[in-house]
C-alpha cells in the first residue's frame, strides 16, 4: 500500500518487524497497519481456520453470553431517540447472541456474518431473526435500501483490508439518528504488552489494521461520523459510540 488508509499520508515508518510480518506506522495519524496487507483470497482462508475454533465454542456459556448481550442491548438504547421499531444489524454477528439479545428486548434484528458455520448456528439456535451469510458489501447489494437504528460492529475492522469502502458502507446504512457501537484491540492504550508478540490481539495476517483512539475517530470523521461516548476500557482495546454529525 502507498498511502495511509486513514489520513492519506504517504510516510510512514516501522512499527513492528519479526521473520514474517512488518507492521507500519503513519508519520501523520499513527495509524498502524500490516504492510503489505493480505489478498483477498488469503483473507478467506485465514477466517476458515479461525471460525472452526469459534464455532465450536458457541456451545459453552451460552447463558453468560446472552446476559451480556442483553446488558449491552439495553445501554444501546439510551443513545437513540426512539423507542419502538428499533432495527438493529450486528456485523460479524458470530453465533447470533447479540442479534437474539436485540430481539428479545423488542428490536428488529438482523446478523450479517461470513462464516457458514456460524450463521447456521445462530438460524438453528434464534430463528427468529434474519441472518444473512455474506460481508457488508454483498448485504448491502442485496438489501440497498435497509437502514439501521443501532449498528453493532465488534472486534471487525481489525481484520479488514479496506476500512474506508467498509466505513462509507456503515455510514450508508445508518439512519440520520442512529448509532454504530464499534470496537477494536487499542495498540497505543497503556496496558497493552510492550513486547508485541505477547499481546493477544497482535495476530497477523488474521489482524491486519492496528487502531488507537485518535486514527479511529479521525477515520470517522472523514465519513462525517462523530464519537458522541467513549467506553473505559481495562483491556486494551477501544469501544465507542458514534454518530452523523
Ligand atoms: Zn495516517
Amino acid at each position: 500500500m502507498e498511502k495511509c488508509q486513514v489520513c492519506d499520508c504517504k510516510t510512514f515508518t516501522t512499527f513492528n518487524k519479526n521473520e514474517d510480518s512488518v507492521l507500519v506506522e503513519c508519520s501523520e495519524c499513527g495509524f498502524i497497519w500490516l504492510n503489505p496487507l493480505p489478498e483477498h483470497e488469503d483473507i478467506k482462508k485465514i477466517y476458515n481456520n479461525a471460525y472452526q475454533n469459534a464455532s465450536s465454542s458457541y456451545y459453552t456459556k451460552v447463558e453468560k453470553k446472552m446476559n451480556r448481550s442483553k446488558r449491552r442491548s439495553k445501554f444501546l438504547e439510551k443513545y437513540i431517540k426512539k423507542n419502538s421499531n428499533i432495527k438493529f444489524l450486528d456485523i460479524g454477528s458470530n453465533g447470533g447472541f447479540m442479534v437474539e439479545a436485540a430481539r428479545l428486548r423488542g428490536h428488529k434484528a438482523t446478523g450479517i456474518e461470513i462464516d457458514p458455520y456460524s450463521i447456521k448456528y445462530a438460524r438453528e439456535h434464534y430463528a427468529k431473526n434474519t441472518f444473512f451469510e455474506g460481508d457488508l458489501e454483498s448485504y448491502y447489494k442485496n438489501n440497498p435500501q435497509k437502514k439501521f437504528d443501532i449498528i453493532y460492529c465488534s472486534e471487525v475492522i481489525e481484520h479488514l483490508i479496506d476500512i474506508n469502502s467498509f466505513i462509507l458502507l456503515i455510514k450508508k446504512i445508518l439512519d440520520t439518528n442512529g448509532i454504530v457501537f464499534l470496537t477494536t484491540p487499542d495498540i497505543k492504550h497503556w496496558r497493552r504488552p510492550k513486547d508485541l508478540k505477547l499481546w493477544d490481539a497482535y495476530c497477523p495476517p488474521d489482524h491486519c489494521l492496528y487502531f488507537d483512539n485518535n486514527s479511529l475517530s479521525r477515520l470517522l470523521l472523514k465519513f462525517n461520523l462523530k464519537i458522541i461516548k467513549r467506553m473505559i476500557a481495562f483491556k486494551p482495546g477501544i469501544k465507542i459510540i458514534a454518530k452523523h454529525i
